[in-house]
């Protein structure tokens, strides 16, 4: 059976080794940098907003892109009320949602000004992330089902891909023919009132499309409401529980809820493995983005015959590493998204400094939530009690004999998002793919930025609730179940 969309055509972004393509991407951005946007309720009716408060620059506290009004309980009644499904043919939904896409293509410079300004995003991010944006609005368009929608889907998405998974978990909901009740999070709704305005201007009907920006209580009034048919959620494994509680208190039985969360990600290094290809591995899977996703390498085991050599290669990495203004091209690392983050990263880091455990650290910028890249010693992944969203990387070392138990600390954590094994051994890679519980898992390579429709992306246990994102299965849990002769 074909498992992947035959006509999937991924975008191709922009080469950045090209210096051309550079100055058009500087061109495009520059009318927007110092320009301002406003978010609020984007609702199928009118209705008087509220008063607006400012939003953050995380690498910058002098800058001020915008302001956003956040969602008043009228509004979301609003919203409940005027939610209509998007009763289009599939081919017609699936040819709006490719519209979008071209208008997101069409408005980069604008887009990037803002990812940068709102959500700290340096070029090489903000390139991936339009990427990945626009292959999900053509994947999921391509693959419109034509099956009666759930009703009412809320999704609720994370910071650190505030276009990305935005409009994923929105084009995914779509295609399937539901109402969407949008709610960002609470630091990224410029991002989110632009890419909701393009998928207007597409052709999504307002009342199948709302938007309502807002903090954790607007995203509580829309997953306990009985009108609300479903729940896509990214974020924290903590309110996942919490929404799927809510959810069974006050929706249907069967209201879907597809959630993806934490991560504790680990890389096993053996002997064997090509030191140069490892340590480039690691540094694009630990501190990329700021070590600000999900899939993330935190806890790196490299076989102890081999810890000292590649040890001073990976610090020597991480010395070279730029960190700095997002926009600026040669920027690495840009900052964490905001002060809270920025002191929960910096107290765990202080910890290890205070039990000797530092291994090492460069140098910060001292103006806006930085958090330079550093290397803590552990002896295993059970010293991480929680997932730490930033750019710390945890190492420990292992004896051959201790593989499998390091595969079995690995899946006693619960989680199981992404895992990384450089080796050059092809029975370890069989033994240890197989061993190892996690939804995506790499071999001699990075272990961040799922490609949509080649690497469906999810997690086991307490990362996610599965389908995978960007995969054949995911539009499925979109789509009313429809009842058959078992069920009755
Ligand atoms: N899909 C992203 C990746 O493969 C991670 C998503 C997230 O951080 O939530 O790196």
């Amino acid at each position: 059976p074909e498992l992947f969309a035959p006509e999937r055509i991924n975008s191709k972004g922009f080469d950045l080794t090209h210096q051309p393509t550079l100055d058009m991407i500087e061109a495009a951005r520059a009318p927007f940098a110092s320009a301002t946007w406003q978010a609020a309720p984007l609702l199928a009716t009118k209705v008087a907003p509220q008063e607006p408060h400012p939003v953050q620059n995380p690498a910058d506290p002098s800058d001020q892109p915008g302001q956003v009004a956040f969602a008043s309980p009228e509004d979301v009644e609003t919203a409940l009320k005027s939610a209509k499904p998007w009763n289009a043919d599939p081919k017609e939904r699936g040819r709006v949602l490719a519209r979008a896409a071209d208008l997101y293509e069409e408005n980069f410079g604008e887009l990037f000004a803002v990812l940068s300004r709102e959500a700290g995003k340096s070029l090489m991010d903000a390139v991936a992330e339009l990427r990945e944006a626009v292959d999900f609005l053509r994947y999921y368009g391509a693959n419109a089902p034509d099956a009666k929608p759930v009703g009412t889907f809320t999704c609720i998405s994370p910071w650190n891909f505030p276009l990305a998974i935005f409009s994923g978990q929105i084009s995914a909901a779509l295609a399937a023919g539901n109402a969407v009740l949008a709610k960002p999070a609470e630091q990224t709704p410029l991002i989110a009132h632009l890419a909701i305005s393009l998928m207007h201007k597409a052709g999504v009907p307002k009342t199948a499309l709302q938007l309502l920006p807002g903090a954790g209580d607007v995203g509580a009034a829309l997953t306990s409401d009985p009108r609300v048919s479903g729940v896509a959620f990214t974020g924290s494994t903590e309110t996942a529980l919490k929404i799927r509680t809510t959810m069974a208190q006050n929706l249907a039985p069967g209201a879907p809820l597809i959630a993806e969360t934490g991560g504790l990600n680990a890389m096993i290094v053996d002997s064997t493995a090509l030191p140069e290809q490892a340590v480039q591995a690691i540094v694009e899977s630990a501190f990329q983005s700021a070590g600000q996703r999900c899939s993330a390498l935190r806890c790196l085991y490299v076989q102890e015959d081999i810890a000292e050599g590649l040890t001073e290669m990976l610090t020597g990495a991480m010395d070279a590493l730029v960190m700095g203004a997002p926009w600026h091209l040669k920027t690495d690392v840009g900052p964490v998204i905001d002060a809270e983050a920025q002191a929960g990263i910096a107290a765990h880091i202080e910890a290890a400094r205070a039990e000797g455990r530092l291994l090492h650290e460069i140098p910060t910028p001292n103006s806006g939530h930085f958090i330079a890249p550093t290397l803590i010693r552990v002896q295993g992944i059970g010293d991480l009690k929680r997932e730490i969203f930033g750019p710390v990387l945890h190492i420990a070392t292992f004896a051959s004999h201790q593989l499998d138990q390091v595969i079995s600390d690995i899946n006693a954590t619960g989680y199981g998002l992404t895992f990384g094994l450089m080796t050059r051994i092809d029975d370890r890679v069989q033994h240890v793919t197989e061993a190892v519980h996690a939804g995506n898992i790499y071999v001699n390579r990075n272990q961040i930025g799922a490609i949509v429709g080649s690497q469906p992306f999810g997690g086991e246990g307490l990362s996610g609730t599965g389908p995978k994102a960007g995969g054949p299965h995911y539009l499925s849990r979109f789509s009313a179940r429809p009842v058959t002769q078992t069920d009755a």
